[in-house]
């Protein structure tokens, strides 16, 4: 998210909200003064930004006729998020997924509904990228910590890759249960997870009557509504240069996630060791070096945009081509900016 681009943006409005409407709402006070006043004259922009769920940066804003309620629907979705932390995050040896991995290879392991939903939909998304998503990386990637600067070798690598398959992961709908089909699998969904949690937060807040807002979760957004007239602007990133822009978005009731081999790395001997792995090698992705989905919903937007690291640019724009609900924007290690069929029209 380029925050800096939707500053201007948002200090231009608030300018323009008090210049053009003060006058009005004073007028319109002399008819109807019980309808209208408190509405508008408490109405506005409210923002918090909190670091640590998730192990990210959430932002959310949100329009909100009252600020009080403004807050309020805020801390609720934040709390949502700290719920959907405890139980989907591996770090945490006490949370359902935790549950999951250290029992699922011995047999049925009951879950709840929004769990056994969110596998499902990652299984599906595991077939729909030729298994170039795929949760049970964590086979392998439990061996990487990124921030320790810790890698698995050759060897252990070897030892590990059976285990990375999504086939391994056995649904029961009937049950509700998940088991392994084999010992040595994990999974982890922080491929997903930050992308669900975001979708948790808007479906909260339209349940709320917000009609315009941003919920953010580290790479992953959504938008409900536009900015009064006026879309949203989300910037991608150069891979490299932080504050340097690529491309702008303009967005409107849309998720967007972007993925890249600068959010967790280290360096060595010349090779980026970062957080999103090969499913076939149990190696770094590094056919891309960041990739933006635009689709309809923050899970579907997270969980297809690692899919250009594993698959390469043309693979995976065939894959994004013929999702009727999805546009990207990849840039190669070369530097070069690559769009979707959707994208590629208006860029023209
Ligand atoms: P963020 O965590 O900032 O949202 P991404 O959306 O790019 O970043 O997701 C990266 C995370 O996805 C990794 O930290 C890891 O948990 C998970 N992951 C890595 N490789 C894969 C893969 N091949 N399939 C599914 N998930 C993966
Ligand atoms: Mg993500």
């Amino acid at each position: 998210m380029g925050r800096d681009d939707t500053e201007s943006a948002r200090v231009l409005y608030h300018t323009y909200m008090k210049l053009s409407i003060g006058m009005p709402i004073t007028l319109l006070c002399l008819f109807a003064p019980g309808l209208l006043v408190p509405r508008l004259a408490a109405a506005e922009w409210v923002e918090r930004v909190e670091d640590g769920i998730m192990g990210t940066r959430i932002t959310v804003e949100l329009w909100a006729d009252d600020k009080a309620k403004g807050e309020a629907a805020i801390e609720a979705v934040l709390a949502e998020m700290r719920r959907v932390d405890e139980a989907m995050s591996t770090y945490k040896p006490t949370s359902e997924l935790s549950m999951v991995n250290a029992h699922a290879a011995q047999g049925p392991v009951k879950i709840s509904p929004e769990l056994f939903d969110l596998l499902n939909t990652a299984l599906d998304y595991s077939r729909v990228t030729d298994g170039a998503f795929d949760i049970t990386y964590a086979s392998v990637g439990y061996l990487y910590d990124f921030r320790k600067h810790v890698r698995p070798d050759e060897k252990e690598i070897k030892a590990a890759l059976p285990g990375v398959n999504y086939r391994h992961v056995v649904l029961d709908p009937a049950q509700h249960t998940v088991s392994f089909t084999q010992p040595g699998v994990r999974i982890d969904l922080g491929g997903i997870a930050k992308g669900h949690s975001v979708d948790r937060g808007i479906a909260l807040l339209q349940g709320r009557g917000v009609a315009h807002a941003l919920v953010t979760a580290g790479g992953d957004s959504r938008i409900i509504g536009d900015r009064f007239g006026k879309p949203w602007v989300v910037g991608i990133r150069h891979p490299d240069r932080k504050q340097e822009v690529i491309a702008r978005i303009p967005l409107e009731d849309a998720a967007i996630s972007t993925s890249g081999d600068y959010e967790r790395y280290f360096d060595e001997g010349g090779v980026r060791y970062h957080h999103i792995i090969d499913p076939g090698t149990g190696h770094s992705a590094s056919k891309v070096r960041s990739a933006t989905i635009i689709g309809p919903t923050a899970t579907r937007t997270d969980g297809l945009s690692k899919t250009a690291f594993v698959l390469g640019p043309e693979r995976a724009l065939e894959i994004y081509n013929r999702l009727d609900d999805i546009d990207a924007i990849l840039v190669t290690p070369d530097g070069r900016v690559l769009y979707s069929k959707g994208l590629e029209a208006p860029t023209k």
